[in-house]
C-alpha cells in the first residue's frame, strides 16, 4: 500500500477533539445521569447557546437540499419550534402517551428529523422503517411492534391502508402531504393548529427511546431496542471521536432513513457536537450527484457505505474539486483496501472505517491521528473493551481467529441495546460468558488492530482451510476487470465445499472472453494471496444481491449454490 503515499498530496488529518488514540481512550468518561433526554439535554442547550450568540455566526442545525435546488435550513431554534408543535400534535391530537410506539416511514425529507425530535420530546418510542418496504413487510412490522401511530407520505399510505385491518394496535395515522386523505390526519395542517409551547418529557436514561430493525443481511431483521442513554448519549463516541465533529462542521451522511445508521450519523452523533446535518434528498444513489454536491456545498465530513465508494472510484472524479471536504468515513461493511488507495489517489483523502451494529454504537474504528492499516477496521472504541473470544468465551491469543465480542462483565456498557423487542431468548443467545457476541469473526493483531474475517455464517470451510470471503474479494478487486464481487461457498463432490466468486465486471472488461478472464482472475488471486484461497468457480453477473442499505447478501448466493430456498423479501 505504499504506492499512493508518494503519489498524492496528503491533507492533514489532525484531530480536533483529541490528540491521539491513547489519550482519547483516557479522556473518554461519560457518567450516565438518572434522567436523560436528548431533546432537552442536548438540542435545547444548543438552542440557548444560539440565542446567546446571535444566529448569524452559526451554521444551521439541518441543511436540506434536493435536485431542483430547493433548500431548507433550520437553526436549532427553528428545529425546536417546529418539533414542539409536532410534539403537541402527537400528545394532544393523537393522544399518544410516553412509551407508545410510533412507526415512521418517510424518505429523507426535513419532517423525518422533526418526528425524531418530537418523539424524544413526548417520550414516545420511535420505530423508523425504510420507504422500500412492501405491504407485507409493513404489516409484519406493525404487528410485531404494536405501534399505535403511523406517520408516512402519499406513496406509502395506500400500502398501510391495505393492511391496517390486520393491525388493530394502530389508533392514529398521520400523512405528510399537500392533500388530504380519508382516515389520515394531515401532519402539516395539524401542526398549524397547535401551540409551540411544549415541556419536554423528563425521561429516565434507561427508558425505551427507539426500536430499529437490523439490516436483514443474514435473515429476518431483528427489532433492536435502545434507551435514551444508549443511543442519545452513547453516540458521543461516534460524533466526538470517530467523525471528529465540531460546531464548524457540515456533515453529510448518505444512509437511508430506515436504518440505525441514520440515527447514528444523521441525528445523534452530529447534534451532540452541535454540527450541521447536511442532507441531499437523493431518491437513489447517484455518483454524479454526490460528487457535484461535495463540490458545491461546504461539506467538511462525509460518510457513506463501502458499496458507494466502490461506485465513486469508477467515476471520473478529476472533473470535480471538493469545496471543503477533509474527513471521509465509511461503515456497515468492510471496505476493500484497493478502494481506499484509489480514493486517496483521486482525492488525497483517507477513508476512515467504522465497525458497529444496530445493537451497538461504534465498536471499533480508525480514528484520526492513528496509523491506518487498510483491511483492518481499526481499534476498539472508547467505552468498549473489544476482544476476540473462543467457544468457551475465553479471550484468544493475539493473531488467532475467533468471535468478536464486547466485554459486559463486570460492567455492561451503557451504549449497548436493551433487547431484541419481545425476544428474550434471542437476546440471551448473544451473550457468552463475560461477552456480548457480535456474530462476526475476526482477529486482533499485536498492535490491537482488529481484522474482520466475515460474518460467522459466511466463513468458507474448504479442504480443511477456513477462508473469509472478504480477503478473497479484496484480492479480486485489485484486478482491473473487477468492479465488485461476492465470495461464497459452493458444493463440490471432492472437497465438499469450494470458494466461488460472483463477479461484476468493470465497463472495459464486459466484452472480454469469459473463459480466459476466469483463468486470469484465478491466477491473479493466487499471486496476491495464499493460493488455497483462489476461487475455483467464478460466475460473472450484472448485479450482486444487496440489502436496501447496500450490503451484499452472500447468504442469498450461498443458498442458491446449495439449492436451498431463499427469500428475497426484506422481512
Ligand atoms: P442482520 O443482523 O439482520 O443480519 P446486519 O447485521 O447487516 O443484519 P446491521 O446491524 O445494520 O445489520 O449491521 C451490522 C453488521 O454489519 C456487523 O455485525 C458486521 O457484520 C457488518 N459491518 C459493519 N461495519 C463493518 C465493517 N467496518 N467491516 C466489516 N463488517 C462490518
Ligand atoms: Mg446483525
Amino acid at each position: 500500500g505504499g504506492r499512493w503515499l508518494q503519489m498524492c498530496r496528503s491533507k492533514t488529518s489532525a484531530p480536533k477533539n483529541f490528540c491521539d488514540y491513547e489519550s482519547m481512550r483516557r479522556i473518554y468518561n461519560i457518567q450516565v445521569p438518572q434522567r436523560f433526554n436528548f431533546a432537552k439535554d442536548v438540542l435545547e442547550q444548543w438552542e440557548t447557546k444560539e440565542k446567546q450568540n446571535g444566529q448569524r455566526s452559526s451554521l444551521p442545525a439541518l441543511w436540506w437540499v434536493n435536485d431542483s435546488g430547493l433548500e431548507v435550513r433550520w437553526s436549532f431554534e427553528e428545529l425546536g419550534f417546529h418539533s414542539r408543535r409536532l410534539a403537541n400534535v402527537l400528545h394532544q391530537v393523537c393522544s399518544l402517551e410516553r412509551g407508545d410506539r410510533v412507526f415512521l416511514i418517510l424518505p429523507r425529507v426535513p419532517e423525518w428529523w422533526l418526528v425524531n425530535v418530537a418523539c424524544l420530546r413526548t417520550g414516545t418510542v420511535l420505530i423508523p422503517g425504510t420507504s422500500q418496504l412492501t405491504a407485507r413487510d409493513i404489516c409484519h412490522r406493525l404487528q410485531a411492534s404494536g405501534a399505535k401511530c403511523v406517520i408516512t407520505d402519499e406513496t406509502l399510505a395506500p400500502l398501510l391502508d391495505s393492511v391496517s385491518s390486520e393491525c388493530p394496535s394502530i389508533s392514529t395515522k398521520l400523512l405528510l402531504s399537500h392533500r388530504s386523505m380519508h382516515g389520515w390526519g394531515n401532519l402539516t395542517e395539524l401542526m398549524g393548529k397547535v401551540s409551540d409551547d411544549h415541556v419536554c418529557m423528563d425521561t429516565r436514561s434507561d427508558e425505551a427511546m427507539t426500536i430499529f430493525f437490523t439490516s436483514g443481511t443474514t435473515g429476518s431483521p431483528k427489532m433492536t431496542q435502545h434507551s435514551h442513554c444508549s443511543y442519545g448519549l452513547g453516540l458521543t463516541v461516534n460524533g466526538r471521536y470517530w467523525l471528529d465533529l465540531t460546531e464548524q462542521d457540515v456533515f453529510w451522511n448518505t444512509s437511508d432513513t430506515g436504518w440505525a445508521k441514520s440515527a447514528w450519523s444523521s441525528v445523534f452523533a452530529p447534534w451532540i457536537q452541535g454540527a450541521c446535518v447536511f442532507v441531499h434528498y437523493m431518491p437513489r444513489f447517484d455518483t454524479s450527484t454526490v460528487l457535484k454536491t461535495l463540490s458545491s456545498y461546504p461539506i467538511t465530513t462525509f460518510c457513506t457505505a463501502p458499496t458507494a465508494y466502490r461506485m465513486l472510484v469508477q467515476d471520473d472524479i478529476s472533473r470535480f474539486k471538493f469545496r471543503a471536504l477533509e474527513h471521509c468515513l465509511c461503515a456497515g461493511e468492510p471496505i476493500n483496501p484497493e478502494v481506499m488507495w484509489k480514493w486517496k489517489e483521486l482525492t488525497g483523502l483517507d477513508i476512515y472505517e467504522g465497525y458497529g451494529q444496530t445493537e451497538t454504537v461504534l465498536i471499533a474504528g480508525t480514528f484520526k491521528g492513528m496509523k491506518i492499516k487498510p483491511g483492518s477496521f481499526g481499534k476498539a472504541s472508547p467505552g468498549y473493551d473489544v476482544q476476540v473470544v473462543d467457544e468457551d468465551g475465553s479471550v484468544v491469543p493475539r493473531g488467532q481467529e475467533g468471535d468478536l465480542g464486547i466485554r459486559v462483565k463486570p460492567e455492561r456498557p451503557f451504549s449497548l441495546f436493551t433487547e431484541y423487542t419481545g425476544e428474550p431468548e434471542r437476546t440471551a443467545e448473544c451473550f457468552r460468558g463475560d461477552f456480548y457476541l457480535t456474530g462476526d469473526r475476526g482477529m486482533m493483531d499485536d498492535e490491537g488492530y482488529l481484522w474482520f474475517i466475515g460474518r460467522a455464517d459466511d466463513v468458507i470451510l474448504s479442504a480443511g482451510y477456513r477462508i473469509g470471503p472478504f480477503e478473497v474479494e479484496n484480492a479480486l478487486i485489485e484486478h482491473p476487470a473487477v468492479a465488485e464481487s461476492a465470495v461464497v461457498s459452493s458444493p463440490d463432490p471432492v472437497r465438499g465445499e469450494v470458494v466461488k466468486a460472483f463477479v461484476v465486471l468493470t465497463a472495459d472488461y464486459k466484452s472480454r472472453n469469459h473463459k480466459e478472464l476466469i483463468q486470469e482472475l484465478q491466477t491473479h488471486v493466487k499471486t496476491v494471496t495464499a493460493p488455497y484461497k483462489y476461487p475455483r468457480k467464478i460466475e460473472f453477473v450484472d448485479h450482486l444481491p444487496k440489502t436496501v442499505s447496500g450490503k451484499i447478501r452472500r447468504v442469498e448466493l450461498r443458498k442458491k449454490e446449495w439449492g436451498q430456498q431463499t427469500s428475497k423479501q426484506i422481512w
